[in-house]
């Protein structure tokens, strides 16, 4: 049987105004249930109608099965109300407030006696207990507030706002005690403005607004409802503020955050701003390699695996594209910030070494998978690109752009002069890339190079990118992919290291 059930309740005051616009609620026996609502949403028109202060319009109130309204004597007796004011008599000593109401609800002297003073000393009222109720402090009146409903030991506890204006260590001492009660069986109403109150305490919650229900649920199924993370933050969605939301203030973004986008923006502009040179170059040359080695040349040359020529190169080509932007746009970036000691400006942020070097290798690897992307557009296009294993391909070309950027990153730093990133390009890079096989399998190799490719990086670049387009590759994918891994991180650990030291970038 529900503690609380009340259905389609209604009350219009004299005023006019309707406080209760036909409200459905229940409330099991044993709950801790919230109440919440902005201030003239209803919430004590409702307690008030539940405990015989406000006269029901329309509609029911059963309270353990009593009717509330026409047999309140059982549906009373069931109920203890701590209202919000401080209701008490000035006339009273805090134990007389105690035993009128427990006679008030029919309980023997002996019985009054004993339970007042339990109470007292659950309460920390006994020193006080001959005092005027006039003479206590705020906190004790909130107490004895309490103190009183729980005396005639209500099945059903309500409590209006009980801790506003309460201090902590009172508020925290009052929770313990409620929770007590409600482990030990005692239903709990409560209405509350403190939200991590309701959200630590309330099994289940009710928001009211104007007079309605208008959601119930546990605090995380109302957050589901408004679709939000928080019960707070549903409570604003419901009272129009979401704006207010801790949550969308927190979701603006931190300085470590802002600086860091800040750096990889730096250089995604400055490969933007020179896009014939960086992005430009690159497509016309993956355009030229599609025309003479695949339309011209692969004509002649017999099908690969049964796969045209044209359509063999491909992922070689975009590999290439990924490979080479992120390498010469970290060198270059790099070395010409050092150059001009432009560098200095990030350097003497205060972002870290490892930031930084994070911030780079991003920039490249961007830059390599923009022309990557067009490159496999513009090949899709001509010449059609199937996709067999993309859960191979996409780690593959992630490796592949993060190993150049960070190579990229070495020869940048390591560079003193424009001609030593150009000769690592033309004298190390190139030939690594061609050999590795991008225009040919490397299995067609005579010996001595075949034996050489298993130590070219490239060859396993490749292997793992063809294998994830075309479904076929020379190297082996898992052992590939493990030492693409290593081969990174290795690079990584190096670079981060000459960061961290400053090598040849900070004097
Ligand atoms: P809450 O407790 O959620 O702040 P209330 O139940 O106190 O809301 O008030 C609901 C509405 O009923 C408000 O518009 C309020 O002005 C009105 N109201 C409350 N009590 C009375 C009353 N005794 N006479 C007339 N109107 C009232």
């Amino acid at each position: 049987m529900d503690a609380l059930a009340i259905t389609d309740l209604v009350k219009r005051y004299p005023t006019g105004t309707e406080a209760l616009r036909g409200v459905s609620l229940e409330i099991g026996d044993g709950e801790f249930f919230g109440l919440l609502g902005p201030n003239g949403a209803g919430k004590s028109t409702l307690i008030h109608c539940t405990t015989g202060l406000a006269q029901p319009t329309a509609g029911s109130i059963r309270i353990f099965g009593h009717d509330a309204i026409d047999h309140y004597e059982q549906a009373r007796l069931a109920v203890g109300l701590a209202p919000q004011d401080l209701n008490l008599d000035w006339f009273l000593t805090a134990e007389e407030t105690l035993d009128y109401h427990g006679g008030y609800f029919g309980m023997p002297r002996r019985e009054r006696r004993e339970r007042a003073r339990e109470l007292l000393d659950a309460f920390s009222l006994t020193a006080k207990r001959d005092d005027r109720t006039r003479t206590l402090s705020g906190g004790m009146k909130r107490r004895l507030i309490l103190a009183r409903a729980l005396m005639h030991r209500p099945r059903l506890l309500i409590l209006d706002e009980p801790t506003a204006g309460v201090d902590v260590e009172l508020r925290l001492e009052l929770w313990q005690y409620v929770q007590r009660i409600n482990a030990e069986g005692t239903t709990i109403l409560l209405t509350t403005h403190y939200l991590e109150e309701a959200e630590q305490l309330c099994d289940r919650i009710a928001f009211i607004n104007d007079g309605a229900i208008v959601a119930t649920g546990t605090s995380s199924e109302l957050a589901g409802t408004y679709g939000v993370s928080s019960l707070e933050d549903a409570y604003l969605q419901l009272v129009g503020r979401g704006e207010l939301s801790r949550a969308s203030r927190r979701r603006r973004m931190t300085a470590a955050q802002i600086r860091f986008l800040s750096l990889v923006r730096r250089e995604v502009n400055r490969f933007v701003k020179i896009k014939r040179q960086t992005v430009g170059a690159p497509l016309l040359e993956t355009f030229l390699y599609i025309s003479v080695f695949g339309a011209a040349l692969g004509s002649r040359i017999d099908k690969l695996h049964g796969i045209d020529y044209v359509v063999f190169i491909v992922p070689g080509l975009i590999m290439m594209a990924w490979a080479m932007n992120a390498f010469s746009n970290n060198s270059s970036s790099i070395l010409q910030q050092k150059f001009q000691r432009a560098i200095d400006d990030q350097l003497s942020s205060p972002a870290s070494p490892l930031e930084l070097l994070l911030a780079f290798t991003l920039g490249g690897f961007l830059r390599g998978m923009t022309v990557a992307v067009l490159t496999f557009a513009a090949a899709a296009a001509l010449v059609g690109v199937p996709i067999e294993n993309p859960h191979v391909l996409i780690p593959a070309l992630f490796l592949v752009g993060f190993f150049f950027a960070q190579l990229g990153v070495l020869v940048g730093v390591r560079a003193e002069q424009f001609d030593d990133v150009s000769f690592a390009q033309t004298f190390v890079l190139q030939p690594l890339i061609f050999l590795g096989g991008v225009f040919y399998s490397a299995a067609l190799l005579p010996e001595p190079f075949q034996t050489l490719t298993q130590f070219n990086p490239v060859y396993y670049m490749i292997g793992l990118v063809r294998y994830g387009f075309l479904g076929f590759s020379d190297a082996n994918i898992p052992l590939s992919l493990g030492l693409l891994t290593l081969a990174t991180a290795a690079l990584f650990a190096i670079n981060a290291s000459l960061f961290r030291r400053g090598y040849k970038l900070r004097a």
